[in-house]
């Protein structure tokens, strides 16, 4: 189980603002986005349009509401409160430009979450979570799992393989894959067949026990 704390990602295209019959959604100069809640009727129309989800309907005062990225904290120089008490540092909240925006500490390129709904998000993330490959490796003839079986996991789309290694309890875990890629997976042993399967990871991927053949 993965957890991510999900918040309105402030789009610079984004849906909410177009569904939106009112034009009570605004972008600031800073590229907050924003609800008027003097213009919103409630009519919930960007609830629906928002892909991430993050608008909530205030039955009680009748209109909608989302993070506002505590605008008002940033025109008094405040952090927004999230990044503020965050006991871990886990939210840095700044100028995009800033060069901590665009790389990670060991250079890798920040991601944005859902690039594919087009809205431009400018909430940019370290360590979104990938589609894993698991398992455990079992000899099914002496009913004991295997370790030390080399998995590797060969991507169909471009050049690359990943190895792991089965643990004591046979288990293995290939991390941090792509979504939506094919990937052969070959799993090895000396005195055992080749176990060869393809999997896709258009999610998480539990292949449960493998178990590998002997060859004598
Ligand atoms: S995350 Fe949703 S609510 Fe926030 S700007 Fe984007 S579309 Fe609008
Ligand atoms: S609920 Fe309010 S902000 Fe949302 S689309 Fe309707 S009028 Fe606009």
């Amino acid at each position: 189980m993965t957890y991510l704390p999900l918040l309105c990602q402030h789009c610079a295209n984004a849906p909410c603002i177009k569904a939106c019959p009112e034009d009570a959604i605004k972008r600031r100069d800073d590229g907050l986005v924003w609800i008027d809640p003097e213009e919103c009727t409630g009519c919930g129309l960007c609830e629906e349009a928002c892909p991430y989800d993050v608008i909530y309907m205030n039955g009680e005062l009748g209109i909608a509401q989302k993070c506002t990225g505590c605008a008002h904290r940033v025109d008094e120089g405040a952090l927004p409160r999230c990044a503020e008490v965050c006991p871990h540092d886990a939210i840095v909240f700044g100028d995009e430009a800033d060069s901590v925006f665009s790389e990670d500490e060991h250079g890798a390129t920040l991601e944005v979450y859902h690039p594919e709904y087009q809205a431009e998000p400018r909430v940019y993330w370290k360590g979104l979570p990938k589609p894993w490959i698991a398992g455990t490796v079992v000899d099914p003839v002496s009913d004991e799992v295997i370790s030390d079986v080399a998995i590797t996991s060969v991507d169909l789309f471009e050049d690359g393989s990943v190895t792991a290694l089965s643990d004591e309890f046979g288990d293995f875990w290939i991390r941090r894959m792509e979504k939506g890629r094919k990937y052969r997976l070959e799993i090895r042993k000396e005195g055992y067949e080749d176990f060869l399967a393809i999997v896709t990871t258009d999610g998480d991927q539990d292949l449960g026990n493998v178990c590998l053949k002997r060859t004598r």
